[in-house]
């Protein structure tokens, strides 16, 4: 079990739920949850190594982001909305970098919307992919072996890509160094004051700890699950340490539309975390746009 906070470096911590292969802990600091092996293996060529296998780029869900998608696919609505709120903030649009590109196909509607797209991605096979079919820039590595000079981008996004990093405020002080003063970050990632947070916690309390799928299912399993859990204060506090100054959390950019197509399974989550956002909040998906350095003049804020 790791004796130090990955965020604030307190040796405060309390166990939050004892798993099979891990244990997730919380910071009695700054209240960040993360999993007990994040530090125990070298987790950077694990997740190489599985971004790069076809078996992953081959699932199902991920099937839908390939060059033949559709505009109004519920993964691409999410693109554009994440894309109109932008072109609310920086209505001249300008150079946008996606960490975590995968196959490019965020980049590839950003540039039908006018942004000058660029990616960044540790996946070969993923970026191949979107050089070949995109015709997009694609730089494989990660943000510390970034080629590109100080202040180059407008807008840097990292969807579903900050609950996978050891180090995110290593990776916080890279985009901001690489955003011009005033652009702005945007990151997708769950948030772990949901209502499924919730009612996975109730069963596993309730249960005397013996029934830990739903929590096991949640925090997730293998190098590619996530291993740091956000809700807005935690995240708000990475950003804020890292020079980034917050603007606004958007929680209903997945709406209902997520969870249809899905198993039985997930729609029963989709339905707990759409009835039980309306009735005590929290629901599980969380956009939160920031912004780099000091508020800019020219930055038209949306509501
Ligand atoms: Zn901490």
């Amino acid at each position: 079990m790791e004796d130090r906070c990955i965020i604030c470096g307190s040796s405060s911590l309390k166990l939050c739920f004892r798993l099979p292969y891990f244990n997730v802990l919380q910071c009695s600091e700054c209240g960040i949850m993360f999993k007990s092996s994040v530090l125990e293996k070298d987790k950077q060529e694990e997740l190489e190594e599985v971004y790069n296998s076809e078996k992953y780029w081959g699932n199902p869900q991920r099937r839908a982001e390939t060059v033949n998608y559709d505009l109004h696919h519920k993964r691409v609505r999410i693109y554009r909305r994440i894309l109109q709120k932008l072109a609310d903030l920086i209505p001249q649009r300008g150079c946008l970098l996606d960490v975590g590109c995968a196959k490019g196909v965020f980049l590839d509607v950003a540039r039908r919307e006018g942004w000058q797209p660029i990616g960044l991605e540790i996946s070969s096979f993923a970026s191949q992919y979107a050089r070949d079919n995109f015709g997009l820039e694609v730089f494989i590595g990660t943000l510390g072996e970034a080629p590109w000079p100080d202040a180059s981008f407008d807008v840097i996004t990292m969807l579903d890509v900050i609950e996978h990093l050891i180090d995110p405020s290593s990776v916080l002080l890279q985009a901001r160094r690489l955003l011009k003063a005033g652009g702005i970050l945007v990151i997708e990632t769950p948030n772990a004051r949901s209502i499924l947070h919730y009612a996975a916690k109730l069963i596993y309390t309730l249960s005397m700890t013996s029934v830990k799928w739903p929590v096991f299912q949640i925090y997730g399993v293998g190098p590619e699950g996530h291993v740091i859990f956000f809700d807005q204060n935690t995240l708000i506090y990475l950003l804020n340490k890292n020079g980034f100054e917050f603007l606004y959390s958007d929680f209903d950019a997945m709406g209902q539309a997520l969870w249809r197509s899905a198993t039985l399974v997930e729609r029963l989550a989709g339905t707990i975390d759409n009835v039980g956002s309306i009735l005590f909040g929290g629901k599980y998906h969380m956009l939160v746009f920031a912004q780099s350095g000091e508020r800019s003049s020219n930055l038209q804020l949306g509501d």
